[in-house]
């Protein structure tokens, strides 16, 4: 293993992949620490992109530049990782209710929306539904990416480039630019929910919530897009989909076990939601939860320590990860390189005294 890098990057999430990768792809040299977590929640994440709010139809945050980015990044990725895993995936929303079908197209005539929602109500084609009748309602610029094995598969390759090592962080043994061997320019901290506890960084306003999913088996969803009612429908694999996700602010937080252990009225929450647009029958094939990492003001956490030099943290992706971290890496990559400001947004330095 090099022993002197430009990055030391604690996490391997989609945080850490996508900025070790930006930081790869320009020239720099860098270690990955993780200690390879049962746990994330880039592992459960379903890994859905999607630039509507579809409660209230409005554009979520930066919007147009995440979705112009995107494409570009994960081209990128995919030709480093000689795979494809993002895909153009069609977002339908079932609308049941009157009020739903003209709110719809009044929000079409408001603000920007209409760059993103199609405005013409559509028919369902599928059979599957039971006694409602539903309209959809058309997302424009949606897509999937399969996170979990982009994850796995990122993982090997920093193996084999010797640039991973596998254990839990020490920070009795992080020194200024030295971590136990190690000599690195720079140190970013990507741990997602455990960021909270991160002893340099204290004080933060994190607001972790939980969340589960459910995988099902079934023969008749379509597997061609993207179903949205409550809950997301969303195709993975020859007939497999996942179905969430829920959100819980209260959880057994004695160990990380306890944290991750399954909500069996969550469970019954998803099923019975799926069931009110599908009657086929179904099997369930998985269970998972896990822990977003989000921020009481709902903007990522990114940037320098006020008073460590060389020490830095990227965090905060909260509920959508895929969507806004290849942008911002792009832009913590150039604050770091080229000293350019980050957005005032995500900035960490908008929270006082961090220790
Ligand atoms: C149920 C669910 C569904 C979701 N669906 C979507 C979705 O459809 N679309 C979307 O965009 N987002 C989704 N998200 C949100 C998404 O998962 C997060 O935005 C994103 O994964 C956060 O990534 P991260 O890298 O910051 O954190 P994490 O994924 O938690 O990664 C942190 C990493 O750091 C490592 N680590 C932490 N501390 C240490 C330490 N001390 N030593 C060594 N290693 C350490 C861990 O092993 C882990 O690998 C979902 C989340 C959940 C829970």
């Amino acid at each position: 293993m090099n022993k002197k890098v430009d990055y030391l990057i604690v996490g391997q999430g989609l945080a850490g992949t996508f900025l070790a990768f930006q930081l790869m792809q320009k020239g720099k040299s860098v270690i990955v620490l993780d200690k390879g977590l049962k746990y994330s929640s880039s592992r459960v994440a379903a890994g859905v992109i999607n630039p509507v709010v579809l409660r209230r139809y409005t554009v979520t945050w930066r919007a147009k530049e995440f979705l112009n980015y995107n494409p570009l990044f994960y081209e990128r990725l995919d030709e480093y990782l000689g795979k494809q895993y993002h895909f153009n995936l069609p977002l339908k929303k079932l609308i049941s209710s009157k009020d739903e079908i003209a709110f719809w197209e009044t929000r079409y005539d408001k603000d920007d929306i209409s760059d993103y929602i199609y405005k013409g109500l559509t028919d369902v084609t599928e059979n599957l539904f039971p006694s409602e009748k539903f309209k959809v309602g058309r997302v424009k610029r949606s897509s999937w990416l399969n996170i979990s094995d982009l994850l796995v598969d990122f993982r090997e390759k920093l193996q084999l480039e010797n640039a991973l090592l596998e254990e839990e962080f020490n920070f009795s043994e992080l020194h200024p630019n030295q971590y136990k061997d190690i000599k690195f320019g720079r140190i970013v901290f990507c741990e997602g929910a455990r960021g909270k506890n991160n002893p340099l960084f204290k004080n933060l306003p994190f607001s972790l919530n939980k969340g589960q999913l459910i995988t099902i088996k079934n023969t008749l969803l379509p597997s061609d897009s993207l179903l949205k009612k409550k809950v997301f429908i969303l195709p993975t694999s020859k007939n497999h989909f996942k179905v969430g996700a829920t959100y819980s602010w209260k959880w057994d937080n004695s160990s990380e076990e306890t944290a991750h252990e399954i909500e069996p009225e969550k469970t019954e929450l998803l099923k019975s939601h799926l069931e009110e647009v599908t009657t086929s029958s179904y099997e369930v094939v998985a269970i998972e939860t896990g822990i977003r990492p989000s921020i009481k003001d709902r903007r990522p956490l990114i940037g320098g320590h006020p008073n460590k030099k060389d020490v830095y943290m990227f965090n905060g992706m909260g509920t959508r990860g895929c969507f806004m971290a290849p942008l911002l890496v792009e832009e913590f990559v150039s604050y770091c390189e080229n000293g350019t400001d980050l957005h005032s947004d995500v900035n960490v330095n908008r929270f006082v005294r961090l220790s």
